[in-house]
């Protein structure tokens, strides 16, 4: 399946993906991840998007974009992928319009997770990611801690509160979503490929996107 997730940072989107990726070989791109990767490596990319993202700003769309066409053309997206956190504003949708026409590859729907603020807001200030730039599982102090406090259950690393996740970083990221990210579910529409779908659960938002894709 060749999807994007929409939805404000919390709404579930790295956890929607991951489930999906299960179905059909699909595989999950989020340029939040991929964007840690390169910061935690120490890499030019990681130095350019590093104060960015520590404030809750978007990174510059010439670099996004410069990361999506390389990584669009790798061999594993062949079966599908799901673009979890890209597009962020209209300038990136209208890049990857083009980019996609050029690789002819066509997209099959662009989902809108629709999730409450206060279940945003509650999510955000208790998840907790594991620091291994290759693992990246995600955890919630309250529903999904880690067996052993504080260490990943998947590869053992420390498990942190993002630099991105205190209460100020949060709300500035609401309001950045707000702003520059909402307003590409009117892009979407336009283009006949938009599915909303209200679910604080995951499984009722997996569920909803297969029964739309036939699955
Ligand atoms: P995320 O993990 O998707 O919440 O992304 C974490 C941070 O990475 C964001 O707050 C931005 O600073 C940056 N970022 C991720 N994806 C994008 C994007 N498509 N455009 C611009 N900045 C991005």
């Amino acid at each position: 399946m060749k999807l994007i997730l929409l939805g404000a940072p919390g709404a579930g989107k790295g956890t929607v993906a991951k489930m999906l990726t299960a179905i059909d070989g699909s595989v999950q791109i989020s340029t939040g991840d991929i964007l840690r990767g390169e910061v935690q490596a120490g890499s030019d990319l990681g130095k350019q998007a590093e104060e960015f993202m520590k404030k809750g700003d978007l990174v510059p769309d010439s670099l996004i974009m410069g990361i999506m066409e390389k990584r669009l053309q790798q061999p594993d997206c062949a079966k599908g992928f799901l673009l979890d956190g890209f597009p962020r504003t209209i300038p990136q949708a209208e890049a990857l319009k083009e980019l996609l026409a050029k690789l002819s590859i066509k997209l099959d729907m662009v989902v809108s997770i629709d999730v409450p603020r206060d279940v945003i807001l509650d999510r955000l200030t208790t998840r907790r990611t594991c620091s291994n730039s290759d693992c990246q599982a995600i955890y919630n102090v309250k529903s999904q801690p880690p067996k052993q406090e504080g260490i990943c259950d998947k590869c053992g690393s420390p498990v942190i509160q993002r630099d991105d996740e205190t209460v100020e970083a949060i709300s500035h990221r609401l309001e950045t979503y707000n702003q520059k990210t909402a307003p590409l579910v009117g892009f979407y529409e336009k283009e006949g490929l938009l599915k909303s779908i209200t679910g604080t659960s995951s499984d009722v938002v997996v569920n909803a996107i297969k029964s739309e894709l036939g699955l």
